[in-house]
């Protein structure tokens, strides 16, 4: 069978699913709703989130002071947003003088432009890509593909995603949302071989083929966890050993990095590092934690020729500048999505944007627009879970709240919402009324639920209650009675 990825165009089956995301418009309301009532996505997100969620919960309690770590780290994260100005010329001049070049883009676009520009330079074919969310943000795998670049994802999980036209749906475990079944017969189509569910099978059948892509490969492309200002050095941390081979095989190497990636000094990266793998994964350290940031020394056995690191804003510093700024801290651990009911329900496709879970909800609008993607502060319980996940303390909570209140402020909720909030604040300024309508509500929830105690469907407005799980009667008493002791 022929490999997509060896196309030397991109796949029409590929732009046919971005050309149809993009003309869809976004519709949380009703993906949701599917996403809830798809019990083999629950099954297959659950085990692997909840694992991760109590290998994470065990993994702090190692720690003689995680509290005290995590308020370090999320003042290290905030003081390098402060100075991110000086930082970044620090960042700048370390590289250069490790031999590298540093290009900024403003967008999406211009980085695209400063890539293309960097490989038609360097006259280079074939890029072996590590995971980088920064490069999902941007479709740049997909943009490389359309130049004629031979592009494959190094990571097994993004290898997934690319030859199944997907996308991916956590953070960190980009494959959550599938089982066994459906990676084994995605590599059967694919590879042309017989089914197997076996995952040391197939994991031998990626590496064969990676190998060989690693070996020819002139161009490697990396995102990167974190950049240290002191040396110029670029942090990535992995458990498969591919983003090493990225960044060690091919002649030229890029690293598009978010411009919020910044801390001050190595001492500060051993405190990142001393939270990430055990809020993304439970593990204490990740498999292979790789530092570099130039080109090939003298002396040195592997390396490239060249080495370029992209720093992209695409929004980032419109985020600064505003209320939300403490939202540019995340290292995208993926804690808060293992954390939140609500992700463990619908999914990480339901979030519309490649960020899901409670920080995507923050900074999906943030980037895109809040009257795109106004659902999203919506879909939060507010129980504070993510606030206790999170290794560096951004008060998702707080935020989503305030992007709430955004919402109404600019006129982004639907008119009845506004009339139905305005009528329930004038009723609950009126003892009488509010009795009145308590009791009326009561009577009719008791009326729906007398035959099995639970009520099937409320009416409007109240009716999403209802969609896809069904309501207790209201109890015998309420509390003010209780109060009243009545
Ligand atoms: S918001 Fe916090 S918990 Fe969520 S991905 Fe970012 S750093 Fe991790």
């Amino acid at each position: 069978m022929t490999s997509t990825l060896e196309h030397q165009t991109i796949d029409p089956h590929t732009q046919d699913f971005l050309d149809e995301a993009k003309a869809s418009k976004f519709d949380f309301h009703s993906i949701s709703i599917k996403a809830a009532g798809d019990e083999r996505l629950k099954t297959a997100i659950n085990s692997a989130v909840m694992r991760q969620y109590t290998g994470r919960q065990l993994r702090l309690l190692e720690l003689p002071d995680s509290e005290g770590l995590r308020t370090l780290a999320g003042d290290i994260k905030g003081h390098a947003l402060d100075y991110l100005d000086y930082y970044l010329v620090q960042t700048k001049q370390a590289v250069e003088r490790n031999g590298g070049q540093v290009h900024f883009a403003r967008t999406g676009e211009e980085a695209k432009r400063i890539i293309f520009d960097i490989i038609d330079k360097a006259n280079c074919k074939s890029c072996i890509k590590s995971k980088s969310m920064v490069s999902e943000e941007i479709e740049l795998a997909h943009a490389l593909e359309a130049r004629g670049m031979d592009v494959v994802e190094t990571d097994l999980g993004e290898f997934i995603v690319q030859i199944d036209h997907d996308k991916p749906s956590h953070l960190v475990s980009p494959i959550v949302h599938k089982d066994r079944a459906s990676i084994g017969k995605s590599f059967a189509e694919y590879f042309g071989t017989p089914f197997t569910d076996d995952p040391e099978k197939l994991t031998k059948q990626a590496r064969v083929y990676l190998r060989d892509k690693f070996r020819r490969a002139d161009f490697g492309m990396t995102g990167g966890n974190f950049v240290v200002a002191e040396t110029g050095q670029v942090c990535v941390v992995e458990n498969e050993g591919n983003a090493r081979q990225s960044i060690t095989t091919p002649r030229v190497l890029v690293s598009l990095i978010g411009i919020e990636k910044l801390v001050p000094r190595l001492a500060d990266l051993a405190v990142m590092l001393k939270l990430l793998a055990r809020s993304a994964t439970g593990q204490p350290f990740t498999v292979y934690t790789n530092l570099f940031g130039g080109p090939q020394q003298e002396g040195e056995k592997d390396g490239p020729e060249e080495f370029h690191l992209v720093f992209l804003d695409n929004g980032r510093t419109e985020i600064l500048g505003s209320e939300y700024r403490e939202t540019l801290r995340c290292i995208r651990c993926g804690a808060c999505l293992n954390a939140c009911p609500i992700y463990r329900k619908i999914g990480g496709h339901a979030y519309g944007s490649i960020y899901p879970g409670p920080i995507g909800a923050l900074i999906t609008p943030l980037f895109q627009g809040l009257g795109n993607f106004k659902d999203l502060p919506q879909a939060s319980s507010l129980c504070g879970a993510c606030y206790e996940a999170c290794p560096v303390k951004i008060n998702i909570p707080k935020h989503l709240i305030n992007m709430r209140k955004d919402i109404v402020s600019q006129h982004l909720n639907h008119p009845m919402e506004r009339v139905i909030y305005r009528m329930w604040a004038w009723a609950l300024k009126s003892p009488f009324l509010y009795g009145a309508i308590s009791a009326m509500q009561k009577f009719e929830l008791r009326r729906r639920a007398k035959k099995t105690g639970w009520v099937k469907s409320v009416p409007f407005p109240g009716s999403g209650w209802t969609q896809i799980r069904d309501m207790p009667a209201p109890a015998a008493k309420t509390f003010h009675e209780m109060w009243r002791g009545k």
